[in-house]
C-alpha cells in the first residue's frame, strides 16, 4: 500500500519526537565559533517525494551550514565536468576506516585519498573542479541551487573565513597531495573553493529537494529536467551508502539502511532510491561527527516506512 500524506506526516511527527530525546547527549562542532555558538536545541527534518509530494516538521525551513554534504555536490559537478574521466584514477571508492581529516592513510597509500567523502578526495574533487571551471565556487554554487531549484542558496561568508583561519589540517592534507602528485591546481586556489563549498547554507527543505535527482534516477521530480544519468546517481548512492557517515558508516548501514551523508553542521541527506530523498538536521554530534537526534530520526523514519535499501 502507498503511503498516504497523512501516514507520512504522522511519521514524521514520530520521528521528530524520538530524535528530540536525543538532544542534549551530543556536542556542537566546536572547531569554528560560527558552529559553536548555534543553539543546539533545534530539529529539522524534511521530506520530498519522488512524485513531487513534500512534508516538513520542526526547523525544516532553518538554514544551516551543509558542511560535508557538499561533497555530494561537487562530485556530481566533478563527474559532468570536462576532466570527469580522471576522476576515479584519482580517487577510491572504499570506506577509509579512518577519521575523515586523517592525513596517515593518504601517506601511506601514496596521494590516492580512499573516497571522495574524506576531507583528501574531496579535496582532489574541488581540485578537479578548479581545474576545469574558469569561476569554481559559482559553478558549485549554480549546481547546488539548480539541484534545489532555489535561487536563494548562499555561502555563509563568515563560515568560510573562519574555516581558512582553522584549516591547518586540510591545507595540511592539500600540501601533501600537491607533493605526491594528485593536486593539479593552485593549493590556496582549492583549499578556497573547498572552504567555501562547506560554507553553503541551505534549509533541510533545499537539501531534501537538491538530493532528489539522485531518489530519481537522475531526473529531478520537481522541474523535469535530466541532471545526471541514471547509472550515475546509482553510483553515487553506493558511495553514500559506502562511505557517507564518516567512520560509522558501519553502525549507520546497520541501524538505519539507507544511504546518507553527514556534515558536521548537524545535516545528513538520504536517498531511498525510487521514493524519497530525506534532510534531517540537529546540531548536536556522536564522537564520530554524525549528528545523534538526525539519525536517530532516519532510524524511526526507515522502521516505520519499512524502507530501507535492504
Ligand atoms: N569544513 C570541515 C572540514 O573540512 C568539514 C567537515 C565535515 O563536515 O566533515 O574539516
Amino acid at each position: 500500500m502507498p503511503l498516504t500524506d497523512r501516514d507520512l506526516s504522522t511519521i514524521l511527527d514520530d520521528c521528530a519526537r524520538e530524535a528530540r530525546k536525543e538532544i542534549g547527549k551530543g556536542h556542537v562542532a566546536d572547531y569554528i565559533p560560527a558552529l559553536a555558538r548555534i543553539n543546539p536545541d533545534q530539529f529539522g527534518m524534511a521530506v520530498c517525494g519522488v512524485d513531487g509530494r513534500e512534508w516538513v516538521v520542526g526547523d525544516s525551513d532553518s538554514s544551516f551550514s551543509i558542511q560535508s554534504i557538499s561533497k555530494v555536490f561537487t562530485l556530481a559537478l566533478a563527474l559532468q565536468s570536462p576532466g570527469a574521466s580522471g576522476v576515479w584514477d584519482r580517487v577510491g571508492r572504499e570506506p577509509s576506516g579512518n577519521a575523515f581529516n586523517s592525513l596517515v592513510q593518504l601517506e601511506s597509500e601514496q596521494g590516492l585519498p580512499r573516497n571522495p567523502f574524506i576531507n583528501a578526495g574531496a579535496i582532489v574533487i574541488t581540485d578537479v573542479i578548479t581545474t576545469h571551471f574558469v569561476s569554481p565556487v559559482l559553478q558549485i554554487l549554480g549546481l547546488v541551487r539548480r539541484y534545489a531549484d532555489c535561487e536563494d542558496i548562499y555561502i555563509d561568508e563568515e563560515v568560510a573565513r573562519s574555516e581558512e583561519e582553522s584549516g591547518h589540517r586540510n591545507a595540511a592534507i592539500a600540501h601533501l597531495l600537491k607533493s605526491q602528485g594528485n593536486l593539479v591546481a593552485d593549493v590556496d586556489d582549492v583549499l578556497a573553493a573547498y572552504y567555501r563549498q562547506c560554507s553553503i547554507a541551505m534549509t533541510c527543505r533545499d537539501v531534501a529537494r537538491a538530493f532528489l535527482p539522485l531518489a530519481a534516477g537522475g531526473r529531478h521530480p520537481l522541474t523535469g529536467e535530466t541532471l545526471m544519468p541514471a547509472l550515475r546517481a546509482k553510483r553515487i548512492n553506493s558511495l553514500l551508502l559506502t562511505c557517507g557517515l564518516y567512520d560509522g558508516v558501519g553502525n549507520f548501514a546497520f541501524r538505519v539502511g539507507i544511504p546518507a551523508k553527514s556534515g558536521v553542521g548537524g545535516g545528513i541527506a538520504a536517498v531511498i532510491p525510487g521514493h524519497f530523498a530525506i534532510c534531517v538536521w540537529s546540531p548536536e554530534l556522536d564522537e564520530l561527527g554524525n549528528s545523534l537526534a538526525g539519525t536517530r530520526a532516519l532510524e524511526i523514519f526507515a522502521q516505520e516506512t519499512n524502507l530501507s535499501v535492504f
